[in-house]
């Protein structure tokens, strides 16, 4: 297993002509380059519960997720480094073919369980581990928490980030995005870009994980990004994804960092960016995520 590098860490200067023409300057926050599974955003919203594991001498890891989350692969990795046992508990019966994200999570030795969706929803656990309790260590879906968050306001150390007006990132159970909005400084604006259709109850779960100040700090999602849903793509998407690739060398995964990327770029068109604006995009990595696309799709 490869050890995490947070030394390969970059901030990438974006150098695109409609920058200069609308005077906004673009960086990219490469966590990507951390490791190639627990990529981006996942280890920083793991550290805190993996301390806290560590201090309640639990010995297995479970978390609970999609066949295609990132979260899920990333804590099996995380175990597999740290001498955890881990169990993910994934939505859904068992298909026929695993994602390549289940595969992965395999190899680092995780074991699944497969819940039917109301099963899930309730997050009933499987009498196996439900025997085994006092030995194990549950987190959330996705990370979600203030264990999470505060794992994420970690990541603003790895830039100078001051130097930024504006810090963005992709949003899924907006962890992350509370993570960057406890860190932020009173000059900045937070803005998350959610990767799903409609919703709803996203900006609730956010303050969920803000205190009363915190609210108060400025922040904003957008949910004119989702090109219709959570891991839902259009030509249109996969045709920027590559272009971008072709101009800047970064590489993105169409289920996150690629609407990220898309909908920021977007919104300079729009002049949504007063003249002047820095804008530090977090690449939250799950590159891992594009094996599920078919061959030829992305030229990198
Ligand atoms: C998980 C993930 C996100 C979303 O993070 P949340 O904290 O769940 O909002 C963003 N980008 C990438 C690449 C991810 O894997």
């Amino acid at each position: 297993m490869q050890a995490l590098l947070f030394e390969s860490i970059t901030v990438d200067e974006i150098d695109l002509s409609l920058l200069k023409e609308k005077n906004v300057r673009l960086a990219v926050l490469r966590l990507d380059k951390i490791h190639p599974v627990i990529s981006g955003n996942k280890w920083f919203k793991l550290t805190d519960y993996l301390q806290k594991a560590r201090d309640q001498d639990k010995d297995q890891l479970v978390t609970f997720g999609g066949p295609y989350s990132n979260y899920v692969v990333a804590t099996a990795a995380a175990g597999n480094l740290l001498g955890y046992k881990t169990s993910g508990i994934i939505r859904g019966e068992c298909p026929e073919t695993l994602s390549h994200t289940l595969l992965q999570a395999m190899n680092y030795g995780m074991e699944l369980f497969f819940l039917s969706r109301e099963d899930f929803r309730r997050k009933t656990l499987p009498l196996e581990l439900e025997s085994k309790s006092n030995n194990i260590f549950l987190i959330n879906e996705g990370g979600y928490g203030e264990e999470g968050a505060r794992g994420a306001a970690n990541i603003l150390s790895y830039c100078k980030k001051e130097n930024y007006s504006h810090i963005a990132c992709a949003v899924g159970t907006s962890t992350t995005m509370a993570g960057l909005v406890k860190a932020s400084m009173p000059h900045q604006k937070i803005i998350g870009i959610s990767v799903m259709k409609n919703n709803v109850d996203l900006q609730k779960h956010l303050c969920n994980l803000l205190s009363a100040e915190e609210q108060q700090k400025e922040f904003q999602i957008s949910h004119n990004y989702h090109f219709g849903g959570y891991a839902k793509y259009t030509q249109e998407l996969i045709n920027f994804i590559n272009e971008f690739y072709m101009n800047t060398c970064i590489p993105s995964d169409f289920v996150y960092t690629g609407k990220l990327f898309y909908g920021i770029i977007d919104l300079i068109k729009n002049d949504s960016f007063p003249g002047g604006s820095t804008i530090l995009l977090i690449h939250g990595g799950g590159l891992q995520g594009n094996l599920s696309l078919p061959k030829g799709t992305l030229i990198f």
